[in-house]
């Protein structure tokens, strides 16, 4: 399968899924277009690199996906959207009653409210070219709650409704819009995390994975960013092209729960 000629736009795509996705659309032929809100000689690094390791074209832009015009802007730079993955997010956890203003609506911006940006900007190119893909990176949290999660649940369930909207509006165009709900993922942000709970729980490394941070993903093993950078490259493929408007978990079975 190639995706030789296709440019897909990947939002926050310096680290983790977002990167991780790149990584697979180029070893699938696609030129890639790289996003954060940081301009540093490492982000431009990272496509240069992409662009030698898979022999397609690449290119960091930076844009805040937290403003809607940087959103829309970023469209415009990539020169071409043929395939947008709408992966950029921030999490802040707390109660409801002290959850900090400030963060709700960074959390709408970034997570859910750059979505609608960056869709409204590219779906004009992809009617033109005849051909598109939305892939959105929502989460288990699109389709579940957790406590202290009010922004960033609110926001994923967001994003699943707006992929079913976009879905229905593109129905009879040969384009498709579909979320990814990811479970637990073993990115950098996640490995991080480990250290400090082993020594919270007192336990060895192995035991808190399973025990404490995957006590809800029913396979008690992470999902890779390998694994979702495949999914996003079968949805981009001609086996795909009637699936749209829905949800694909990712997620060692914690929505089956
Ligand atoms: P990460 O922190 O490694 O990646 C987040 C990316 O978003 C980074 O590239 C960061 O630079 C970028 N970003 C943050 N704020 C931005 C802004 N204002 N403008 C542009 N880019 C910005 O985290 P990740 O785990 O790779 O998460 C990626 C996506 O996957 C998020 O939407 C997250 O909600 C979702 N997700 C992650 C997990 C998980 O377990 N890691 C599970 C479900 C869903």
């Amino acid at each position: 399968m190639t995706l030789q000629g296709k440019t897909a736009v990947i939002t926050g795509s310096n680290s983790g899924i977002g990167l991780g996705v790149a990584r697979e659309l180029a070893r699938a032929g696609a030129n890639v277009v790289l996003n954060s809100f940081t301009d540093r000689d490492e982000d431009h690094a990272l496509a240069a690199e992409l662009a030698r390791e898979f022999g397609i074209k690449a290119q960091y832009v930076q844009a805040d996906m937290s403003r809607g015009d940087d959103c829309r802007a970023l469209i415009e730079k990539a020169g071409a959207c043929d395939i947008l993955v709408n992966n950029a997010g921030i999490q802040h956890v707390s109660p409801i009653e002290s959850f900090p203003q400030d963060k709700w609506d960074a959390i709408i911006a970034i997570n859910m409210n750059s979505n609608f940006h960056t869709m409204a900007a590219a779906l004009p190119g992809m009617r033109a070219a005849g051909w598109g893909r939305i892939v959105n990176i929502a989460s288990a949290h699109g389709l579940t709650a957790s406590p202290y999660k009010a922004a960033y649940v609110a926001a994923k369930h967001g994003v699943v409704g707006m992929t079913k909207t976009v879905a229905l509006e593109t129905a009879q165009e040969p384009i498709t819009c579909n979320a990814i709900c990811p479970g637990y993922v073993l990115t950098p942000l996640v490995e991080a995390q480990i250290p400090d709970t082993m020594e919270k729980y007192s336990m060895g490394r192995e035991e808190v994975i399973k025990k404490v941070m995957l006590e809800r993903q029913p396979s008690r093993d992470f999902a890779t960013v390998e694994q979702l950078g495949g999914t996003t490259v079968f949805l981009c493929s001609e086996a795909a092209a009637q699936i749209t408007g829905t949800t694909i978990s990712v997620d060692g079975g914690w929505t089956a729960l």
